[in-house]
């Protein structure tokens, strides 16, 4: 059976994230940051931390099994040379409580693969609670109804 990626690129895993996960490299920035959302979503931990910048990377990650990481919207990317940024929002959900992440992040080459380096600290940042009401746009990004939806 195959299921739709993580990163809600539209596409399966298998033509999405997958190989990434499996050890190609990035094509670019946006793609090595899809690829550590649906590492997110997943609980790839060895994934993410591989894909980490050794300057940034921390030296474990917790085990997470309470956040349920909803929906991804890239809002913009780029890359100049061996420097990349890529502007998103990420919604998850932790027992019931919902919240939007917005970042920059900053990516950077090296030896033809892509790593994660860190937020950008001059741009905003925010993770902001969400609190849909039943009759709202369920925030997974489904278009349905929060009572219809996840709220169920
Ligand atoms: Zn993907
Ligand atoms: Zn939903």
């Amino acid at each position: 059976m195959t299921k739709s990626c993580p990163c809600q690129s539209g596409l399966v895993y298998e033509a999405c994230c997958q190989p990434l996960h499996l050890g190609a490299a990035a094509a670019s920035p946006e793609s090595l940051m899809r690829s550590r959302y649906s590492a997110f979503a997943m609980g790839l931990n060895d994934y993410l931390l591989k894909s980490w910048h050794a300057s940034t990377r921390p030296a474990s990650l917790p085990h997470d099994e309470i956040t349920r990481w909803k929906r991804l919207e890239v809002c913009s990317s780029h890359e100049e040379g061996n420097a990349g940024a890529v502007h998103f929002r990420a919604t998850c959900e932790e027992q019931g409580r919902w919240f939007l992440l917005e970042e920059h992040s900053l990516f950077c080459k090296e030896s033809e693969h892509w790593f994660y380096l860190k937020a950008d600290a001059d741009k905003p940042h925010q993770n902001t609670e969400l609190h849909p009401g039943r009759n709202d746009v369920c925030p997974c990004g489904s278009r349905s109804k929060f009572k219809k939806c996840c709220g169920r």
